[in-house]
């Protein structure tokens, strides 16, 4: 049977968590071998057996993106289990403390930024120089709308929002001489869901002239905000992915789409 993406290999990083597995079951179904990498092996673990009813390959990597020599080792290891990376979901991330920014604190702004820009550098870095041998490549990287307009409390996130947007910028133009093109997707309020409830809690506690102090009503606020009005479903990310990755998008590259509701 041949599907839309039998024969390639896609790389998700973040693979354990919410959006990353979403978008390993859609790229599944739609007939890729995955690399599915985080820093959680139980959930990884979890995860592939999730997947189990799929007909394709798949096989887990544990690894910290922080660590670039480890990054560096796991897309060798993922090439030479799976013969090549065709794809990349630059997607691993940690969303931060909630604190006006005179109260951010330094070691969470510091963790923040190695997570969400050191390691999808490096994710990219290396999956780009194999990339380049074979003169083709689909990257998409998850940034946030976070990265576009900057909201009250979230520091460390915006700041690490915005540079993955400027990354995608300039990868974009590097490696378009090597047909290699690179997007970015910006999601805005997802739920529900550990995020969803986590940010309305903590926006809350944060105190600001922004929020009400009570989760409900920030929920409220948060999705009054939104011209759909209501917050966006996890699996309303995985087909905008496999847009970018596929050849509907064939000439597009540098941009960041919003899956935000308006
Ligand atoms: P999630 O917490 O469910 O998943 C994130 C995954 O990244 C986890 O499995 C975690 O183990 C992994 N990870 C964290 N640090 C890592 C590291 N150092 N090395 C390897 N893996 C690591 O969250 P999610 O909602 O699936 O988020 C995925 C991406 O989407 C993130 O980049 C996040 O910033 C972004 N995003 C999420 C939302 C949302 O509301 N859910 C909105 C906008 C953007």
């Amino acid at each position: 049977e041949h599907l839309p993406f039998s024969g390639k290999v896609a790389l998700i990083t973040g693979a354990a968590g919410n959006i990353g597995l979403a978008t390993a079951e859609h790229l599944a179904a739609m007939g890729a071998d995955l690399a599915l990498l985080d820093l959680d092996h139980e959930k990884l673990e979890q995860a592939r057996t999730g997947l189990g009813g799929h007909d394709v390959r798949i096989n887990i990597y544990t690894c910290d993106v922080m660590d670039g020599g480890q990054v560096s080792q796991t897309v060798d290891t993922v090439v030479r289990e799976l013969g090549q990376i065709d794809f990349l979901f630059n997607n691993a991330g940690y969303q931060g403390a909630f604190a006006p920014v005179q109260d951010y604190p330094d070691d969470d702004f510091a963790r923040v930024m190695n997570i969400n820009v050191c390691g999808a550098f490096h994710v990219l870095r290396y999956v780009a120089q194999h990339m380049i041998t074979r003169k083709f490549g689909r990257i998409v990287n998850t940034a946030s709308m976070a990265g576009v307009q900057g909201p009250p409390n979230m520091a460390g996130y915006a700041a690490s929002k915005f540079a993955i947007v400027g990354l995608t910028e300039v990868a974009a133009k590097d490696l378009a001489p090597h047909n290699i093109r690179v997007n970015a997707i910006s999601p805005a309020f997802m739920g529900p869901g550990f995020m969803w409830d986590r940010q309305v809690e903590l926006q809350a506690r944060a105190g600001s002239q922004y929020y009400s102090t009570d989760p409900k009503e920030v929920a409220q606020q948060m999705i009054s905000s939104v011209p759909m009005r209501r917050y966006g479903n996890i699996d309303e990310i995985p087909g905008v992915v496999a847009f970018l990755l596929g050849e509907d998008s064939s000439y597009m590259t540098g941009v960041n789409l919003p899956i935000s509701g308006g």
